[in-house]
């Protein structure tokens, strides 16, 4: 039996750069993990090629829709394996929120998959297949701060993350990935966004420089049609965060402190208006 977890993330910053010939945007973003997770739990059957997945949550397929399944019938097939899986799937990431959930529960199951079958595979042979699978997914095996370009899946690591705390609030509504990239507008959304700057404070673990250059273009997309991350960000700001934004395509907003006193106090305020509100610390 193996246990993995799957770390959430937060975008740092988030720079859509153009629309490629293959469809995908290409990005410049910083990414890093928190202290909230789903937790996989990995069993070989004796069903050849049967894959099972039980998941605390309806919300979330069990089939081949899931990223668990494909990475688990990608691996029987290419490595022959003689057995089944049955996976053990426990939720606490939202979903369709901007934290890569699914991604991260894919990354998980490339490392179960390779314990518990012992094949020997690097992690960044195991992120290269992930990059099959989902462009957040080569981040998510590695799991700690980095730099991500391409389409997301080139990963330059960033040694160190200044020690903080996010404020997580998820609107009662999923956005999709795809729909809010088919509304941008790479003319209109440029947010001020230096990665070179923000690379070079993380490295200086400086929290203040860090959050001068932190940002997201792709909120203007989607606060158009989720009006609480506006509104959510206006309330993390007032209660004393030193910066507030959405993670990835959202519509999930964080704010970010640097005590764990000023966390309580933003926690608290916004608890008051979003049912989905965690209070974490940044991991790195
Ligand atoms: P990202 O930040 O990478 O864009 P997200 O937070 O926007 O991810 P997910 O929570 O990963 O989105 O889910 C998006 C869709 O993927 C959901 O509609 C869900 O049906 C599907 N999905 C596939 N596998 C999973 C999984 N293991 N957990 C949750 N959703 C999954």
């Amino acid at each position: 039996m193996i246990f993995e977890t799957a770390n959430a993330k937060l975008n740092l910053s988030l720079d859509t750069l153009y629309k490629r010939d293959d469809g995908f945007h290409e990005v410049d973003m910083v990414m890093t993990t928190i202290d909230l997770s789903d937790h996989l739990v990995f069993q070989k059957t004796n069903n050849h090629g049967t894959i099972h997945i039980e998941v605390d949550n309806r919300f979330v397929p069990t089939d081949k829709r899931n990223l668990v399944y494909q990475i688990i019938d990608y691996f029987i097939r290419e490595f022959n394996l003689d057995a089944g899986v049955h996976v053990e799937l426990t939720k606490r990431i939202p979903i369709s929120a901007g934290m890569a959930g699914g991604s991260s529960d894919a990354a998980a199951t490339l490392r179960g998959m390779n314990v518990l079958f012992n094949l020997g595979l690097s992690l960044e042979e195991l992120a290269n297949i992930g990059a099959q699978f989902g462009s957040d997914i080569p981040f998510c095996v590695y799991n700690r701060t980095a730099r991500c370009t391409g389409r997301g899946e080139k990963i330059q690591h960033i040694a160190n993350t200044p020690s903080c705390w996010a404020v997580i609030a998820k609107p009662n509504v999923g956005v999709s990935t795809k729909e809010v990239y088919d509304q941008f507008d790479v003319e209109i959304h440029q947010a001020k966004i230096n990665n070179d700057k923000l690379v070079r404070a993380l490295e200086n673990k400086d929290y203040l420089e860090m959050v001068k250059h932190m940002g997201n273009d792709l909120e203007l997309v989607t606060e158009q049609f989720v009006s609480e991350v506006k509104q959510f960000k206006e309330t993390m700001i007032n209660a004393g965060v030193d910066i507030a934004m959405m993670s990835g395509s959202g519509p999930t907003v964080f704010g970010l402190c640097q005590k764990e006193r000023q966390a309580n106090k933003v926690y608290n305020s916004i608890k008051g208006c979003c049912t989905d509100v965690y209070k974490v610390r940044v991991l790195g």
